[in-house]
């Protein structure tokens, strides 16, 4: 039911890119509640928190952290944090990027589940990782709303736990 409503647009944001929108998914509110409820039951007493990648991340882990009780960590794109930041650059399916997190929020040692729209070709979730560990904590597992299975990011974090709800 949830696939229905993530739309495909071709040629965004770039010629020759198929981007999965699934700005239609949030609309829904049924749809929605569903997404992070299921998510919600799976992790409950098994993460001590939610990292949540800039920005389309930010809109799965804020609902999810609430509705388990735990903290929520921003991972941000490049010059959005302010004070003492870590940063990682990686590459992107369009482009290249870097990602950053103040290590003061986060707790040494928790068990921390990071969550994002899209898995592609795992570069984001790898720098995504790296800023964890770098930060002292533990990366219980990665959740994904959707993976984009020909473009292999599966392969580049076989070390982790990875759970995606929609697969294409
Ligand atoms: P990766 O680093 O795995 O190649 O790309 C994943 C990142 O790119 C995610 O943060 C995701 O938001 C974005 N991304 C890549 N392709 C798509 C797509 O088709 N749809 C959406 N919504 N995001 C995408």
């Amino acid at each position: 039911m949830l696939d229905s409503h993530v739309h495909v647009v071709p040629n965004f944001p770039e010629p020759g890119v198929l981007f999965r929108d699934i700005t239609p998914l949030l609309a829904d509110g049924p749809a929605f509640a569903a997404l992070v409820d299921a998510l919600a039951e799976r992790y409950r007493g098994k993460i001590d928190a939610v990292a949540g990648l800039e920005s389309r991340g930010f809109i799965l882990a804020a609902p999810l952290a609430h509705a388990l009780g735990v903290g929520m960590v921003t991972i941000r794109k490049a010059g959005r944090l302010p004070g003492d930041v870590i940063g990682v650059d990686y590459t992107l399916e369009y482009g290249t990027a870097r990602l950053e997190l103040r290590p003061e929020t986060v707790t040494a040692g928790h068990r921390v589940l990071i969550i994002d729209d899209v898995l592609a070709t795992g570069g984001t979730a790898r720098a995504a990782i790296e800023l964890i560990e770098s930060a002292g904590a533990e990366v219980a597992a990665l959740t994904m709303l959707l993976e984009l299975e020909e473009l292999g990011g599966r392969s580049r974090l076989t070390d982790y736990p990875l759970d995606s709800i929609l697969r294409y």
